[in-house]
């Protein structure tokens, strides 16, 4: 049997899979990995996108922040891939309990997945860090400088983790109990090097943990299957 076979396999027979996907699911989508050699660094900015994308940056230099956020960070005419829409496809058809992802772009819920615990937050969800009133993407795309609340002036900010912040207690329980109930765990475009992946998988105790990235990642012998194709390609290619 094939890796390819193995996988359809474990799919047909499953009825709990959970999905834990990173940046990769995105590139296939058009939309830049900051943390990849290819992908923001050397371009137009002074400082490294780990140092503009912190909350000590976010405070201090809030315009540059909004400068460099709106230009890289927004990426609202990127579409679902094959990979989303198989994901969605699979919830739909009761096989797959959760999707948790590093991504913060929303095209999960674009392709029609509905639980889906985004560790990093998202660009679609801002608020008003003064009244709390929450405020869609296109109030930032659409707007220029520092976005101000209209309500009460205050200052509005992407529901995005920052370097420096810390993760969402209720988006990481959501996920740690997905993964340790799964019987399969597919992790995809992700080389899990990226805190928290590492630490959030240890909690599956199936024997089915799937890995497929491009490339071979530190954590392909602890894994059941390995995969070494774009995750477009291997999650479209699986028929239900
Ligand atoms: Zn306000």
């Amino acid at each position: 049997m094939t890796p390819q076979e193995q996988l359809r396999q474990w799919i047909k027979d499953s009825g709990n899979i959970v999905f834990f996907g990173g940046a990769g699911v995105s590139t296939e989508s058009g939309i830049p990995d900051f943390r990849s050699v290819d992908g923001l660094y050397n371009q137009k900015y002074d400082e490294p996108p780990e140092t503009i994308l912190s909350h000590t940056y976010f405070t201090r230099r809030t315009e540059d922040f909004y400068r460099f956020y709106r230009d890289k960070m927004l990426c609202l005419d990127a579409k679902p891939n094959a990979a989303h829409l198989k994901l969605a496809e699979l919830e739909r058809a009761g096989k797959l309990k959760a999707v948790v992802t590093q991504n913060i772009d929303g095209l999960h819920q674009l392709a029609g997945s509905q639980t889906v615990y985004e560790l990093h937050g998202s660009v679609h969800r801002n608020y008003c860090t003064k009244c709390r009133t929450p405020y869609g993407v296109d109030f930032i795309a659409g707007g220029e400088g520092v976005p101000r609340c209209p309500v009460c002036g205050g200052l509005v900010k992407p529901d995005v983790v920052l370097y420096e912040e810390g993760l969402d207690q209720d988006t990481v329980e959501g996920a740690v109990r997905a993964i340790a109930q799964a019987d399969v765990l597919i992790i995809g475009g992700t080389s899990l090097v990226v805190y928290p992946a590492a630490g959030l998988i240890n909690y599956y105790r199936g024997n089915k943990l799937v890995l497929i990235n491009r490339d071979p990642t530190a954590y392909d012998g602890q894994a059941d299957l390995v995969i070494h194709d774009s995750i477009g390609k291997v999650l479209g290619e699986i028929e239900l």
